[in-house]
């Protein structure tokens, strides 16, 4: 049996314990301590990280009474050894989940939300409740969860009688067998939870709720507390900030000035669209006709356009109006259109004379090529079907 000195002080980041067991599982060593700080995943906390000895602790779990260290080197056994775990993400993940009890047991109360899914990522963590939540009401949950941060409550540990629990209100009240483990914010919620909290909710500091979607029938809500909210924070100050040198505006007056840029973009776009077809109208019109074939190299990066200038090319040429624009890597594209020549048909020599791909109607086709234009040039001016 391992003594859990996390469930004793979730505060004891340095320990010394003897080394009952070391057992080799492939590249791990599995090490087993008669004590140890390290928090084994459990209740949605995934587990501590740090080093024993002069190996690290990857990952930890609960064997039967035991914990199971993962390592990545040896100890020996019957040796002393210093267990370090990694204060700053142990700290961090519990700032989190106990505001997650904080969130949840308020949305419980004041809304009546079960929580269906919990789970603790990297720098954020995801939270399902089985009710939609509009953002008025997340905001009132998310301002009273922080009044219970301010308030700086006790955070209480109780092991209540099989008697005390069946009369006792909490969250979480299910599949739970031997010893059950009351985690109490007075006033705010009861929770049952194997995990180690903060010790008061001021060390929390802050909950953030950073995203709400819906999600099977329910809302998802994305959050983070504490170090991981300030990371947050620092992360959308520097993009506002960046921001708002790129548009010259106050750091809270983003948002109109993005709405003025996309304003004149959509105008320039208008402008922009009216010009090229001014243009193409021009092309079209010194064009002299033929009853031969047309093949033209444009520089024009928008496809629309050059089918409008085909349209109006196909009214001037007996043969084949060709169009070709650059692209990137494949050389060209082309957009290829005639009244008299059926171009399903014609596609596969023409592609071949062009070291061509693509298709399309009996009445216009289109592909990349990859030949030089003076090749596609002598090439399509030559054709006839
Ligand atoms: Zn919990």
């Amino acid at each position: 049996m391992t003594q859990k000195l996390y469930y004793i002080d979730s505060h004891l980041f340095t320990f010394t314990a003897t080394v009952l067991r070391c057992e080799q599982n492939r590249d791990r060593w599995e090490i087993v301590l008669d004590e140890t700080a390290f928090f084994p995943e459990g209740g949605g906390q995934p587990a501590d990280r740090g080093t024993l000895g002069g190996v690290r602790v990857l990952d930890a779990h609960e064997r039967g009474s035991e914990v199971v260290h993962c390592c990545d080197g040896p100890l020996e056994a019957g040796c002393s050894v210093e267990g370090r775990v990694d204060r700053e993400l142990r700290l961090c993940r519990m700032q989190n989940h106990s505001g997650e009890h904080i969130l949840s047991g308020t949305a419980h109360r004041f809304y009546g939300c079960e929580n269906v899914g919990f789970h603790m990522g990297e720098r954020e963590m995801t939270i399902d409740f089985d009710r939609e939540l509009d953002e008025k009401e997340l905001r009132e949950i998310e301002t009273a969860a922080n009044e219970a941060v301010r308030s700086n409550l006790p955070v209480r540990i109780t092991y209540p009688s099989a008697e005390e629990l069946a009369v006792l209100e909490y969250r979480s009240k299910k599949e739970l067998q031997g010893d059950v483990r009351i985690v109490e914010i007075p006033g705010v919620d009861r929770c049952a939870c194997c995990a180690p909290h903060v010790d008061s909710t001021g060390e929390i500091g802050v909950i953030k709720i950073l995203n709400s979607e819906r999600h099977r029938g329910g809302v998802r809500l994305s959050v983070a507390c504490g170090m991981w909210a300030l990371e947050d924070y620092r992360r959308k100050q520097q993009s506002a900030t960046e921001i708002s040198a790129l548009l010259s505006a106050k750091r809270d007056e983003v948002a109109p000035a993005v709405q003025r840029l996309l304003r004149e973009r959509d105008a320039l776009k208008e402008k922009n669209a009216a010009l090229s077809m001014e243009m193409i109208q021009f092309k079209a019109s010194i064009q002299p006709e033929t009853d031969g074939n047309i093949c033209l190299f444009e520089n024009i990066p928008d496809e629309i356009a050059v089918r409008e200038l085909v349209n109006l090319l196909m009214e001037k040429s007996g043969g084949l109006a060709a169009v070709f624009f650059p692209a990137p890597e494949t050389g060209y594209r082309y957009i290829i259109g005639s009244r008299r020549i059926d171009l399903r048909k014609a596609a596969r020599d023409i592609n071949a004379g062009i070291g061509g791909r693509g298709g399309g109607k009996p009445e216009m086709i289109q592909g990349s090529a990859a030949a030089s234009e003076e090749e596609i040039r002598r090439f399509i001016l030559g054709f006839s079907a």
